[in-house]
């Protein structure tokens, strides 16, 4: 399925819109989930006879469920605004990775069983069966979308291609045709509680290690808690940052900062996961499900403040559906939902992102840095597409370019913003999000960092930037897996907290 052999794309001095190469990227498909996996997560194992009426029906069910997916099947007026717009189109040349064509994948099954014209005069319209050939090019190109979203921020409509991709793969999990990676994750979270499959002794285990070895490079006695009941923050952030380089830098970092503000915080081993791969597959009960994970873990430790780590993904689901799936922010209305809301204490934001609580300590002088200690990094920032485009932080419009810059200022002294159009809301993927981070979409990654890569090498070589901070889990490992091709050190990419990891005051020490 996936090519072994492909050709790194060449970084230009200046954005190219490339050639088109009409079916590049048709041999790219990520490996399909089994009929086990599918079956743990509640998904039909493969399709089986009449699964072309099934899909259909789901489309119908979700159009009568997301009024949005219904107005972007009719109002796209294909005037090729977007075209242009997709990291995978301007990393592959695929024409079916310009955002129209993408939706037109699924528009043209749409106008055959849901518009008048379709129905009746479906080769002037376009308008095309639901079949395996079409379901085919579906698996293809849905999974050469990260859900992005930065087509839409282009589009005089609004029309959001992340939830037209969101609702195909919800439409193929449901006939039975699930991607393995997404899927075996999800079930991973269920069983073990993060997305890596690590057991509780072994968070344990490494938890531990963290405060020796944190113990040993600062003399500072700096926890790392775990299941801690009655702590004030439960801190919830992607199980890379267990365990991962460079994620396990940015976790240092949340300890030292937790421990220099007097903060008493733990760790869950139920909620050993902030990742949500149920927004990836676009399934609501999966969405709901795994979050759920965080509720019961807040109520059981009784914790005040709930935060989440450097997870872009994570801070979209949390920012954006947090309240309403679960409680934890205003507007969830079930016993449980209710009860969490009148435990928080709502004298902070809840959910609260982790640069939101060192942005508002650095604020109030409650950290002191030495900046110097990071003077061997000429730093940049890539701006995480669901943090840019599908979140908020702070309290002002904004918040999510600025607070994290205003960090990254604060503890480094050398700091240059790569160009305009490249960063902020115009953010260009990793090449790595929406549930693509696996090794059987290589190419597709590799092909989809190249705008990220060209910005990068602007500022490498104009100001010698030599690190690049983020704070998203897939986009570092995205990054520590891509630079290597496009030659530069895998080493490049970090966390903000990790820059902050170096600088901090502990008080106590050094
Ligand atoms: S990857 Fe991003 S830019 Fe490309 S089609 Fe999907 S949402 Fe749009
Ligand atoms: S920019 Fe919007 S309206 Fe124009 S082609 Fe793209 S999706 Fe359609």
């Amino acid at each position: 399925m996936a090519t072994a052999k492909f050709e790194t794309p060449a970084l230009k001095p200046y954005p190219v819109i490339p050639l088109v190469a009409a079916g590049a990227m048709a041999h790219s498909k990520p490996f399909v989930a089994s009929a086990a996996i599918q079956g743990n997560i509640g998904f039909p194992g493969e399709l089986a006879e009449g699964w072309e009426q099934r899909a259909v029906a789901k489309m119908g069910e979700l159009l009568d469920k997301y009024r949005s997916l219904r107005v972007y099947m009719d109002a796209c007026v294909h005037c090729g605004a977007c075209s242009d717009k997709c990291h995978y189109f301007l990393g592959t040349g695929d024409p079916k990775n310009m955002p129209v064509a993408r939706q037109d994948l699924m528009r043209a099954v749409y106008r055959r069983y849901f518009t008048f014209a379709g129905k009746h005069f479906p080769k002037l319209v376009g308008a095309v069966d639901m079949s395996k050939d079409v379901l085919d090019e579906w698996y293809a190109y849905y999974h050469q979308c990260s859900e992005c979203r930065r087509c839409s921020v282009f589009c005089p409509y609004g029309i959001d291609t992340a939830e037209i991709t969101m609702a195909a793969r919800e439409i193929m999990d449901s006939v039975g045709l699930g991607q393995k990676y997404s899927n075996e994750i999800i079930g991973k979270v269920h069983k073990i509680g993060n997305n890596l499959g690590l057991p509780g002794p072994a968070l344990e285990d490494t938890l531990l290690g963290l405060e020796e070895d944190v113990k040993a490079d600062t003399g500072a006695d700096v926890r790392y808690p775990l299941d801690v009941k009655g702590a004030e923050v439960l801190l919830v952030t992607p199980s890379a940052d267990f365990f991962a380089e460079p994620h396990v830098e940015s976790l240092i970092g949340y300890g030292k900062v937790f421990h220099a503000a007097g903060i008493s915080w733990t760790l869950s081993s139920k909620a050993s996961e902030a990742g949500n791969f149920g927004m990836f597959i676009g399934n609501y009960e999966q969405l709901r499900k795994i979050a759920l994970r965080i509720r019961e873990a807040a109520l059981e430790l009784g914790v005040k403040r709930i935060v989440v780590g450097e997870c872009g993904h994570a801070w979209r689901v949390a920012y954006s559906f947090w309240n309403t799936l679960v409680g934890i922010g205003a507007g969830g209305k079930d016993p449980f939902a209710i009860e969490l809301q009148n435990q928080l204490d709502p004298r902070y934001k809840q959910p609260m992102h982790i640069c939101e609580l060192t942005h508002d300590l650095i604020q109030r002088g409650a950290l002191q840095f030495d900046k110097e200690r990071n003077d061997h990094r000429i730093v940049t920032f890539h701006d995480s597409c669901n943090v840019a485009r599908a979140s908020r932080m702070g309290d002002f419009a904004g918040g999510q370019f600025s607070i994290p810059r205003d960090i990254i200022r604060a503890v480094a002294n050398r700091f240059h913003d790569m160009a305009p159009g490249t960063t902020h809301e115009a953010t260009f993927c990793c090449g790595g999000g929406g549930g693509l981070l696996t090794d059987d979409l290589l190419e597709l990654r590799v092909k989809g960092a190249l705008p990220r890569m060209e910005a990068l090498k602007q500022v490498a070589d104009q100001h010698g930037v030599n690190f690049m901070a983020t704070i998203c889990a897939i986009c570092k490992a995205q990054f520590s897996k891509v630079l290597p091709y496009y030659g530069f050190e895998m080493g490049m990419v970090g966390g903000v907290h990790q820059l902050v990891s170096t600088a901090i005051r502990l008080g106590d020490s050094r």
